[in-house]
């Protein structure tokens, strides 16, 4: 079978899709004006599933949908169920500010989700609010309920971390999680296209965390081989895990092994990269296949070996709901 290698040895089985770029929020770190694009043109199930079936045939055997918001869409849960279908696709994830999962959480169960990220910016409606633009707190918090309740493989949290914002609540995560198995991952916040002064307003480095991490007790835990970005922390008076994200630590694109594709079918090769190979001609016939994988194992030659942040080249990416964050 052939594989996605890159020009650097890197093996990438991990495929995250948009499935829509519309988003219900206005978080002020990516969408502080709201969704401003057209809401139309996303790829249908057809595509979906010969983009995937593809991407299969090419060892990808990791699948997260995202956007935008994916619940927004109506027929996602159609949507899991046909990447469920297709051979060699193993675990099913999803990232979702969950504002819809207290009522779908067990309908997207039966339809084949394995896991679930969830984003949560503040943990009271006050800081929540101020955050995301948006006064659903208690619904994104039944939300995470109802998805413990569901038992999935893993439910996560990722908290984007703002100077000023949410930086006085670290305890509060902490506490969050001494009942509940799930595990919180800090992320630094990313300077995209659109965001420079915010960026140099709100951005706070991880080792605010580690201190506050160490401080209380918490010991970093050895890595699987196969772990995404995130640190992982363990204590042993709390039944989850605090994780931190820091996109610009050094060797933090060393180990990527994701490529992501947008609600209308570009291949972006790096978050932060230029521009999107598009695939949505050759997503039309099931008889396109194996074009459509040479097209993206030929793509896969341009994938940079790191993001370029710190020489100030934050690609072309507006904001993360764009391409899928
Ligand atoms: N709507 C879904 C959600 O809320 O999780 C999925 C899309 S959202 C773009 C995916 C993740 O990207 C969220 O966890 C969000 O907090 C994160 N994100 C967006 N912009 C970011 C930025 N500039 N830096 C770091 N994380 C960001």
């Amino acid at each position: 079978m052939s594989q996605l290698i890159d020009g650097f040895g890197r093996r990438f089985s991990y495929l995250r899709l948009s499935v829509t770029d519309v988003c219900n929020f206005r978080c002020e770190y990516c969408l502080p004006n709201g969704y401003q694009g057209n809401p139309k043109g996303f790829l249908g199930h057809d595509e979906i599933r010969r983009l995937v079936t593809a991407f299969a045939e090419l060892a990808t055997w990791k699948i997260r949908l995202t956007g935008g918001e994916p619940t927004v869409r109506k027929d996602f849960a159609d949507i899991v169920r046909t990447v469920r279908a297709v051979p060699g696709v193993k675990r099913i994830a999803m990232t979702s500010n969950a504002f819809r999962l207290a009522r779908d959480a067990a309908e997207l169960k039966a339809a084949g989700m394995d896991a679930i990220n969830i984003s949560l910016d503040g943990l009271d409606a006050a800081h929540f609010e101020r955050i995301t633009g948006d006064k659903r707190f208690e619904k994104v918090m039944a939300g995470i309920d109802a998805c413990l309740e569901q038992d999935f493989d893993a439910v996560k949290i990722n908290t984007v971390l703002l100077k000023g914002l949410n930086d006085d609540q670290l305890p509060d995560f902490f506490e969050f999680v001494r009942e509940r198995p799930l595990s919180v991952r800090f992320i630094e916040l990313m300077r995209t296209g659109t965001n420079g002064e915010y960026f140099e307003k709100r951005h706070v480095g991880g080792d605010l965390v580690r201190e506050q991490l160490a401080q209380a007790g918490w010991a970093p835990i050895e890595r699987e081989a196969a772990a995404g970005p995130a640190v992982e922390y363990a204590h042993p008076d709390y039944a989850g895990r605090i994780g931190l994200i820091a996109p610009y630590a050094p060797g933090f694109c060393d180990t990527c092994n994701r490529l992501r594709v947008t609600a209308r079918g570009g291949l972006r090769l790096c978050l932060f990269g230029n521009g999107a190979h598009n695939l949505r001609p050759l997503l039309q016939d099931d008889d396109q296949k194996e074009e459509l994988k040479a097209s993206v194992l030929t793509a896969l030659f341009g994938k940079r070996v790191s993001h370029f942040l710190h020489e100030g080249d934050y690609g072309d990416t507006p904001h993360l709901a764009m391409t899928g964050g």
